[in-house]
């Protein structure tokens, strides 16, 4: 039997995340869009409303305005996003347990073995969006065939809330027609170049000898014949996700920072989510990493080893001397971030297995109690119910 291949591809992803928890933004024109306040920022995502008058991905938020001056803009929120992502992911492994993400919002399944399960491919989608949409409140459409391109290929035909195959035996009728830069993974650059050899449609594309496709374009030019033609070996490669291989949070400020004392505080928060989200999953890194773009726009990463470790304070200890030694004196810092990496490969048992690893003093074992306790709170009464006494601004009240 051949294989059975869907891309599932969320639509309007991040601000379909937003419209999930603000109410407010539904049946209205809305949008992600870095930085709002100051106009400066590009569209990241809009919704189907936003874009029936005429906003577009990566236009400036000052376009976007002119076009619909009621639009409602939200920064993004990217650990949200992540989040959400997640939630997708699990979702899908309901119905697949070879699943590789492609990137925050698409991920392809092998459907081959599932479908006795779920019944034929358009059966098995319907209820795969409808899942989505019931339990999740988000938008997808889904691309059908029996290889990762074509499935791809097939998911970009109908959106939002698509459900399109693209056998094999249907290529010659849907795919070939459609103009040569529609076929993925040809840039503007490839679609002009090929134009100019005369080669206006896919169907054109997969006309033309691959000898002849890999002389003009090297190894470029195999894949994009075989592709046109519909070929494609690969298989769904079930992958850990980036978000998988290390746990980093962020945070663009309100206001930028001159002074390392009003840096202490956001950095110790940010390390915290780090190491809570990192025992949750009983991960224990040995890399801590740290971005700083400054108020000139320019970034810098500082990074080091330290002890495997998954506790706040460890990551926060490291976090503070990378920030020190990449600070230099008179700049001012808008975004900070902290991320934890170089993971253990087996994540089992590390909880207990902490105390033991790290040749523990005295105050490394209090250490690990207090995060385990902070965490417990947490998880039965909420992310605000506690924090570290560096967290507390002077003039809020601690209790
Ligand atoms: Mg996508």
């Amino acid at each position: 039997m051949s294989s059975v291949i869907f891309l599932v591809d969320m639509n309007a992803f991040f601000i379909s995340c937003e419209m999930t928890r603000n109410r407010h933004l539904r049946g209205l024109p809305a949008a992600v869009a870095g930085d709002p306040d100051r106009r400066l920022g590009i569209i990241l995502a809009a919704n189907y409303e936003a874009r029936a008058l005429g906003v577009r991905t990566a236009m400036t938020v000052h376009e976007a305005l002119r076009k619909c001056p009621k639009i409602k803009l939200v920064p993004p929120d990217h650990d949200f996003y992540l989040e959400k992502s997640e939630e997708v992911m699990d979702l899908l492994y309901g119905f697949s347990s070879i699943i590789e993400p492609n990137s925050i919002d698409e991920a392809w399944l092998d459907m081959t073995g599932s479908l006795q399960l779920f019944g034929p491919p358009l059966i098995a989608a319907r209820r795969i969006m409808q899942e989505i949409e019931q339990q999740l409140g988000l938008w997808c459409s889904i691309g059908i065939s029996e290889n990762k391109f074509l499935a791809k290929m097939a998911s970009s035909m109908k959106k939002p809330k698509g459900i399109s195959t693209l056998w094999i035996d249907e290529i010659q009728e849907k795919m070939w027609p459609l103009p040569v830069d529609a076929l993925y993974g040809v840039g503007r650059k490839t679609a002009e170049k090929l134009t100019a050899y005369g080669i206006r449609t896919i169907g054109d594309l997969a006309a033309v000898d691959e000898s002849l496709l890999a002389g003009w374009f090297g190894k470029t030019g195999r894949l994009l014949s075989r592709h046109a033609r519909g070929v494609d070996p690969e298989p769904v490669l079930p992958q850990q996700s980036d978000a998988a291989k290390s746990i980093g949070r962020s945070i663009t400020l309100p206001q930028n920072l001159s002074q390392f004392a009003e840096a202490e505080p956001i950095l110790l928060s940010l390390a915290d989510a780090v190491g809570r989200t990192a025992r949750k999953n009983n991960r224990i890194g040995r890399t801590v990493h740290v971005v700083i773009k400054f108020s000139d726009f320019t970034i810098i990463t500082r990074q080091m080893n330290i002890l495997p470790s998954n506790s706040t304070r460890h990551i926060y200890q490291a976090g503070c001397q990378l920030l020190q030694r990449g600070w230099p004196a008179g700049q001012k810092i808008r975004l900070l971030g902290i991320t934890l990496s170089g993971f253990e490969t087996d994540g089992g048992d590390r909880q207990i297995s902490l105390f033991d690893k790290i040749d523990a003093s005295a105050s490394d074992k209090r250490q690990v109690a207090v995060d385990q306790a902070m965490d417990q709170i947490r998880d039965r009464f909420g992310e605000k119910s506690i924090k570290r006494a560096r967290q507390i601004n002077p003039g809020e009240n601690a209790d």
